[in-house]
């Protein structure tokens, strides 16, 4: 028999479950509050439940477990990252960054990626699994208790594309959002994704108003389908026509990452596309110089490079900032990590 995935289960889902094996009501309360705001690893830890309870819920349920193999802490900035093992010793990256309002988190959704962006680390590796939304959150509750502090903004930007694993990913943002778990507001919770156009739609019609941040890369079709499989698939004037139902939707404006890559995409040219493109939309371009990830042979735009290309941008009334890399020298890029770990141990 396998084991039930206990907190991966919605409050009323958890009290179902709880009242179905004849315990009363209030201790779904209790259970909820202790893996959700407390982040136990185990149900001993549950101190106020019966022994008898405690026995009967170790014996058929199990509590996600997102344990430190790795951390690393930067020595430019405050960047921590992760190296978490999962309980099918699989391997997964996350970040935490500090900001002046609090702590920010990225972290992963899938073990790997099916996508194939070949500027990706994550993406070189192949796909393994997709992370239920209990993995999501105990990536989190790991980090604020080795941390002792509170996360108050989440990105799904860490391995994996979130769009891909959609049912979980929507659980985790309920979980996540949740008064009685993290209660991290929607606002402060960004979603990455490669362009998954009917998913888009999906989420936009599911009014969670997280911020939705699209890597876009490219101003053209050409360019883009060279760096990113999908667009073949979802080329970019449907992505944005997405991205605009989902700013319409939600009434939150839209992130466009942009990976500068010297001699690439990087031209005033591919300015000028790009703010053609984007003409009229409520959004925001962050230019990114790509991070190197050996073997893909791309290297980062020249700073005078990202200065012109930001002037083309706001001369046509595109918003763009220039954001660094946080931990360059943690290769806080994800997916980097996982890869050295594996290659470390004789994997790949
Ligand atoms: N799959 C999602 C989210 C995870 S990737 C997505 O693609 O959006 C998070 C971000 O890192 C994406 O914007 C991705 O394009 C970017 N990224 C991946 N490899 C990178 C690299 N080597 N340098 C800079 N950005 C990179
Ligand atoms: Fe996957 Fe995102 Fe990497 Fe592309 S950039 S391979 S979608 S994780």
């Amino acid at each position: 028999m396998s084991l039930v995935d206990i907190k991966s289960m919605s409050h009323s889902a958890l009290s179902e479950y709880i009242c179905s094996l004849g315990f009363p009501k209030f201790r779904a309360d209790q259970i909820y509050s202790w893996l959700h705001q407390k982040g136990v690893t185990s149900f001993s830890q549950m101190t106020n439940l019966p022994k008898n309870m405690i026995d009967k819920l170790s014996s058929i349920c199990y509590i996600s477990v997102a344990n430190i193999e790795k951390k690393l802490v930067s020595s430019y900035d405050n960047t921590i990252k992760y190296l978490f093992s999962l309980s099918d010793g699989e391997y997964v990256e996350a970040v935490v960054m500090e900001y002046h309002h609090g702590y920010s988190m990225c972290i992963s959704t899938q073990v790997g990626c099916k996508m194939g962006c070949t500027f990706c680390a994550t993406g070189k590796g192949g796909f393994i699994r997709n992370l239920n939304a209990s993995e999501m959150l105990s990536q989190i509750h790991t980090a604020q208790s080795d941390l002792g502090i509170r996360i108050s903004n989440i990105v799904l930007m860490g391995m994996g594309e979130p769009l891909d694993n959609f049912t979980n990913v929507v659980d985790f943002l309920r979980l996540a959002t949740d008064e009685k778990g993290l209660s991290v507001g929607a606002r402060h919770i960004t979603l990455s994704t490669c362009g998954l156009v009917p998913r888009i739609f999906d989420l936009a019609d599911l009014h969670i108003p997280v911020n939705l941040a699209l890597s876009l890369h490219a101003p053209t079709d050409d360019i883009r389908s060279k760096t990113m499989p999908v667009n073949k698939k979802y080329p970019i004037d449907e992505v944005l026509k997405a991205c605009k139902y989902y700013a319409d939707t939600t009434g939150r404006r839209i992130t466009y990452e942009y990976a500068m890559i010297h001699g690439f995409n990087d031209s005033d040219e591919c300015a000028f596309l790009l703010a053609k493109k984007l003409k009229g939309t409520l959004c925001h371009v962050n230019l990114i110089p790509v991070n190197p990830v050996e073997g893909t042979g791309y290297n980062p735009s020249k700073d005078k490079r990202l200065a012109s290309f930001v002037g083309v941008l706001s001369k046509y009334n595109i918003n763009a900032t220039v954001r660094r890399t946080l931990g360059s020298d943690i290769n806080a890029s994800c997916g980097q990590l996982r890869g050295k770990n594996l290659k470390d141990k004789g994997g790949v």
